[in-house]
């Protein structure tokens, strides 16, 4: 059975005219699903029973199944592991903070990235999540949380870049004020840095208009020879190009941006690291613009063999980054007593990495 979640309102538009519907229809389903959350189409009381019949007899209005959830105490961080339609299992984080929630969802099954400090790429990306699986993952955390998520990351497994169209189809699902409604400043796409996508997305929306949408890049390192032993997509993309590109998005846009880097200890967390990449964010203008270098102490994979630096190692890069006018900041450790590391919940239980895989770089 094919997901409605998946239709974005046009394309539902589209499949209600085809089947001699009023497309005003379109809106209302759309309302009842992406609003009201309704879990069978019975329950669309405005809505004609021969309509009713007729997208039941083709489509489920969602499809994921809660597997798992880690519930941390220390801060309300709630780890969730779901069953596809298809029986991949994928992670989505829920944060909580002072005044808002966050989710962080995934975009793929598994990442073919091969990042080494991650968990998510440990069994290869066995395939992309569809625009409606990518919507559930945040309607399930409000349905087992009771609360409003308003902000977004993509951030989970996966390089959402790779997995274009569904993300633009997602970002469109769940801005739209018809249904959720998330504004898109509030939604974050974070990137290991797949140079053309980065273009692509500075042009969506036309000459005049612009996504909105903020955009992370997973740095990690202050030069190519580090950059490339952490991380394999630095062979095919040169940081200088991928700057390039950030430095675009950012003049197109004028969305704040922002740089991931997991500090780990001995491999990129020296002063004369943070240095290094003071120089290469100042060399896209970022002193000036507000961009923000989120540092990650390193979460230890098991696989990886890398080492987490003590929390003065990360203070003292913290501010020697701020030495040269760049804006650090230590992401606050939630979740730190559960499976807080992208992708390692889904290999501990073992889920899903076996299906038919794909790689790709
Ligand atoms: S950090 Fe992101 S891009 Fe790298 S392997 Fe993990 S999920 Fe993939």
């Amino acid at each position: 059975m094919k997901d409605i979640l998946d239709l974005t309102k046009t394309e539902l538009q589209e499949l209600l005219i085809s089947c001699g519907e009023k497309p005003y229809r379109a809106k209302q389903i759309f309302t009842w699903l992406h609003e009201r959350r309704v879990s069978s189409f019975d329950g669309m009381t405005d809505i004609s029973k021969g309509l009713r019949s007729y997208l039941a007899s083709d489509y489920v209005p969602g499809a994921l199944e809660l597997r798992e959830v880690q519930a941390s105490k220390a801060d309300g961080t709630r780890k969730y592991l779901f069953a596809l339609q298809d029986d991949n299992c994928i992670e989505s984080v829920f944060m909580r903070y002072r005044d808002w929630n966050t989710a962080c969802i995934s975009s793929q099954v598994g990442c073919a990235m091969g990042c080494r400090f991650c968990a998510s790429t440990v069994g290869g990306c066995v395939r992309d999540l569809t625009a409606g699986e990518m919507a559930e993952q945040i309607y399930a955390m409000e349905a087992d949380t009771g609360e409003n998520i308003s902000n977004v990351v993509i951030m989970g497994s996966g390089e959402p870049l790779l997995n274009y169209r569904n993300l633009m189809r997602f970002i469109d699902i769940i801005s739209d004020p018809s249904g959720k409604g998330i504004s898109r400043r509030n939604i974050t796409v974070s990137t290991c840095g797949i140079v053309p996508a980065i273009y692509d997305l500075a042009r969506e929306g036309g000459e005049d208009e612009h996504m909105q949408i903020n955009l992370a890049l997973s740095l990690h390192a202050p030069n190519d020879e580090k950059r490339r032993k952490l991380m394999p997509v630095a062979l095919k993309y040169p940081l200088a190009e991928v700057m390039e590109a950030m430095k675009h998005y950012f003049d197109r846009t004028h969305r704040r941006l922002t740089f991931e880097y997991a500090l780990v200890s001995g491999e990129n967390d020296t002063a004369e690291d943070a240095k290094e990449l003071a120089g290469l964010l100042r060399s896209i203008g970022a002193a000036g613009n507000g961009a923000l270098v989120n540092l990650i102490p390193v979460n230890p994979v098991r696989e990886s063999g890398l080492v987490r630096p003590t929390r003065e190692a990360c203070e003292a890069f913290k501010n020697k980054l701020e030495n040269f006018g760049i804006n650090g900041s230590i992401r606050r450790e939630l979740g730190s007593d559960i499976d807080g590391a992208c992708g390692q919940l889904r290999m501990r239980r073992g889920a899903g990495a076996d299906r038919t895989r794909r790689e790709e770089a």
